[in-house]
C-alpha cells in the first residue's frame, strides 16, 4: 500500500471495510486512468452521473468560461445569476406543462428533503408514502421513505407518517389517501435491482393521486437525463408527476440536485414564512453551467437514443448460463446472477479485465451496467467479452 493508499484509509471517512480504492489520475468519455498506467472502460458512470462521458469538451470549456466570471455570489434565491436562470429556462422548455419552476440544491437527497416539505405545505397534509425496496438519499427524510431496513434501524426515530406501498402492485394503490401529502415512486427502481414498473401501475398510480389530491413525486434522480432511452424516465410511461426531483447527471459531473414544480406551487416557498427553505450553495454558477452544457450535449448527440441502442446490444451479447436475467431500460441495466458470491467475484474478475462494474445497494445478487451514454459499440463488445471471461472462470 503507498503512502495516498495509507492516508486515504487513514484520513478519509469511510463508508464500508473494503473500499475499490482504484488511484484514478484522469478520466475521459468512457475510460478511467489509474496512477498505475491501468485504464478501466468505466460500467458505473460514477453511479449515472456522467451521462455524456467524463470531461466532455463542452462541459469542460462552460466552467473554465464561468470560472473566469465568478464564482459563488450570494446564497440561492437573491441574485440573478444567469447560469441559474439559462438552466432553469432550458428545463421548463423541455419539461411538460405544470413542472416550469425549478429550485437548485446540491444533491439528490437535499431535493427529496425539499419536495417533502412542499408537498406537505401544498397539501395541508402529513402522510407521506414510499415504495418497497426504494432508496431515495441519506439524510433523515429520504431516509425515512427510502425502504431499506438495514440502513435505517440505526438512526431512529425517523419521520413519522410513512408507509410504504409494494412498487408496482395496484391493489396498494388504495393506502394512497386524503390524508396522503405525497407518494414518492421511483418511475423505474435503481437501487432495488432495475426495476420496470407495469405502465398500467404508473396510470392508476397517477389516478389514484389526482383523485385523492396527494401529489406525485417521481424521484428521477438516477434515471434522468437520457439514462432509460428517453430524456426522463416518465416520458416512457405517459405519465407527469406533480413534483420531479432530479440530481446525478443534472450537473453534468458537479454536484447537484433540483425540484421542480409548477410556479403557483413553488411560490409557496417564498412566503409565510418567507425563507420557506433556502441553501447557501445551491444552484452554483459552476454547477448550472455545467449541467446546461451538459444537457446540450445530451440533445445534440442524441445520447438518449443511443443509450436505447447500445443497451439493446448489451442485452443481445450478455447471454451465459449464469447469467438468470437482463432487466432495465436503456442503459441502466442490472445483470441478475442469482448469487450474491458470484456478482462478487464476477466484479472482480471484470476488474482485473479492465471493466469497472458495481453493486447495487438493495440487490445482491445483480450487478449493474450504468456506463457513460456515450459508450460505442466497440466498448459494449469488449464490456461484453470481458464479463463472459469473468463468468467462464467464476
Ligand atoms: N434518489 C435516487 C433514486 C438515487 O439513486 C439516489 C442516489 N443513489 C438518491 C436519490 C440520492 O442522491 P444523492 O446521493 O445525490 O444524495
Amino acid at each position: 500500500m503507498d503512502a495516498l493508499h495509507a492516508s486515504f484509509l487513514k484520513h478519509l471517512a469511510q463508508t464500508s471495510p473494503s473500499p475499490l480504492a482504484l488511484d484514478i489520475v484522469e478520466a475521459e468519455a468512457c475510460w478511467l486512468t489509474a496512477r498505475d498506467g491501468r485504464r478501466y472502460l468505466d460500467l458505473v458512470a460514477g453511479l449515472a452521473v456522467n451521462n455524456v462521458g467524463h470531461r466532455h469538451p463542452c462541459v469542460v470549456a462552460a466552467i473554465k468560461e464561468q470560472a473566469d466570471r465568478y464564482l459563488h455570489v450570494i446564497p440561492y434565491g437573491e441574485f440573478i445569476q444567469e447560469p441559474q436562470v439559462r438552466f432553469a429556462e432550458r428545463l421548463a422548455h423541455l419539461l411538460p406543462a405544470g413542472l416550469d419552476s425549478a429550485y437548485f440544491v446540491n444533491s439528490g437527497t437535499e431535493a427529496i428533503e425539499a419536495a417533502l416539505k412542499l408537498a406537505k405545505r401544498a397539501t395541508g397534509r402529513t402522510g407521506l408514502i414510499g415504495c418497497r425496496k426504494s432508496y431515495h438519499g441519506s439524510t433523515h427524510g429520504s431516509l425515512s421513505l427510502t425502504d431499506n431496513e438495514a440502513k435505517k434501524f440505526r438512526n431512529r426515530p425517523l419521520l413519522p407518517a410513512v408507509d410504504h406501498i409494494a412498487f408496482d402492485s395496484i391493489l396498494d394503490l388504495e393506502r394512497i389517501d386524503t390524508g396522503t401529502a405525497a407518494v414518492v415512486v421511483e418511475p423505474i427502481q435503481g437501487d432495488a435491482g432495475v426495476r420496470v414498473p407495469d405502465p398500467a401501475w404508473m396510470t392508476a398510480l397517477r389516478a389514484r393521486c389526482t383523485a385523492t389530491g396527494a401529489l406525485l413525486v417521481f424521484d428521477e434522480v438516477q434515471t434522468g437525463f437520457g439514462r432509460t432511452g428517453r430524456r426522463f424516465a416518465f416520458e416512457h410511461f405517459g405519465v407527469v408527476p406533480d413534483i420531479l426531483v432530479l440530481g446525478k447527471a443534472l450537473g453534468g459531473g458537479l454536484p447537484m440536485g433540483a425540484f421542480i414544480s409548477s410556479h403557483e406551487r413553488m411560490s409557496l416557498l417564498s412566503r409565510d414564512p418567507v425563507l420557506g427553505h433556502i441553501t447557501t450553495f445551491g444552484g452554483h454558477p459552476l454547477a448550472c453551467t455545467a449541467g446546461l452544457a451538459a444537457l446540450n450535449a445530451l440533445e445534440e448527440e442524441d445520447l438518449a437514443a443511443n443509450a436505447v441502442r447500445m443497451g439493446a446490444l448489451f442485452k443481445q451479447h450478455l447471454r451465459h448460463p449464469l447469467i438468470q436475467e437482463v432487466r432495465g431500460l436503456g442503459l441502466m441495466l442490472a445483470v441478475d446472477l442469482g448469487d450474491a458470491g458470484l456478482v462478487q467475484q464476477v466484479v472482480n474478475r471484470c476488474l482485473g479485465q479492465g471493466v469497472l462494474g458495481f453493486w447495487f445497494l438493495s440487490c445482491p445478487t445483480a450487478f449493474r451496467i450504468a456506463p457513460p451514454l456515450v459508450i460505442s459499440e466497440k466498448e459494449v463488445l469488449f464490456a461484453c467479452a470481458a464479463i463472459a471471461q469473468a463468468l467462464n472462470q467464476a
